[in-house]
């Protein structure tokens, strides 16, 4: 197959760049290696290929978002999730605090607001916090084929600097759009940000969504295909923060990044595709990735408004 040698150039090509920061925010981020560059493609019927620093490990961060609101959307059906959590594109920061007058519900499931509504809504009614975060842990697995574990270590550091998504979890609990209380769902929607992936494992779980829910190696079905619809679409309209325009108009496929540097696109019915570069642009989404994608739709005629 030509794709590994593609693959591998394309990694060279991009390689020089050291523009952007990694997040520091997160003070477990800042001092990851920012050199690091791996890329993964995963064809719907499962054949996966990989370049790069493809066995590193990093947290998945933002790249959950999607796959947590496959599994709210599966649990608890499209009516009571979109009661809580609205489908606009917020054109805001990742972290930004807004809310839609009158409902008070987050603009969509892509900004952390939305996202930690999201958190609490997978799994069944009753479950505990527990319970929930087992769920997503387990579901996040079938979505990569594997067991995937936390990062003690990002969680950790996250969490006890976690006071802006504390607020926002306040302000969801005032709004009447999460129950409980407020910080165990901070503490659960952290722990799933702090999964450890691969470009190898987030490849397989965007090939996931390019193959209707199924899982191309394991054939486990993990979200039925109506789900999936929902959640490429949300991809497609908010997955890259406030640079959402620029990445539809120039790269066109749904996609998500993640603050530690990676970021996944699913092209629907062919293939899933990862990257992982720590440095990010402006907008928090990794530099050479973005640089990656833009070269890979013009190589393969990936945009999804172009006629094949
Ligand atoms: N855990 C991060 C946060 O909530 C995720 C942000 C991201 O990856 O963009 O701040």
């Amino acid at each position: 197959s030509p794709i590994p040698d593609y693959l591998a150039e394309a990694l060279l090509s991009v390689e020089a760049d050291q523009s952007g920061q990694t997040a520091d925010y997160i003070p477990e981020l800042a001092s990851a290696d920012p050199d690091r560059l791996a890329v993964a493609m995963c064809t719907h019927d499962g054949r996966l290929y990989s370049q790069g620093d493809c066995d590193q490990a990093f947290s998945i961060q933002s790249i959950s978002k999607p796959f947590v609101y496959a599994l709210a959307l599966a649990d608890r059906g499209f009516d009571e999730v979109l009661e809580k959590v609205s489908v606009e594109p917020s054109g805001d920061a990742f972290n930004e605090i807004s809310f839609e007058p009158g409902t008070g519900r987050p603009l969509n499931p892509m900004i952390n607001a939305g996202a930690i509504a999201a958190h609490t809504l997978a799994g069944p009614r009753d479950a505990t916090p527990t319970e929930r975060t087992s769920r997503i842990i387990h579901g996040l697995s079938a979505f990569a084929g594997r067991q995937l574990t936390v990062d003690n270590g990002v969680y950790e550091s996250e969490i006890t600097t976690a006071y802006r998504n504390r607020a926002l979890a306040n302000m969801l609990r005032a709004n009447e759009i999460i129950g409980g209380e407020p910080l165990e769902a901070v503490v659960g929607y952290t722990r799933q940000c702090s999964l450890l992936v691969t470009v190898e494992d987030l490849a397989m779980m965007a090939a996931t969504l390019a193959n209707r829910g199924v899982n191309p190696v394991t054939g486990a079905p993990v979200v039925p295909a109506p789900v999936v619809r929902q959640v490429l679409s949300v991809m497609a309209t908010c997955g890259m923060y406030d640079g959402a325009g620029d990445w539809m108009t120039r790269v066109g496929i749904p996609a998500k990044s993640g603050v530690a540097g990676g970021l996944i696109g699913a092209l629907p019915g062919q293939a899933g595709i990862a990257t992982f570069s720590p440095r990010l642009d402006q907008h928090g989404n990794s530099v050479r990735g973005v640089d990656l994608f833009r070269r890979f739709t013009s190589d393969m005629g990936m945009h999804l408004m172009e006629v094949p």
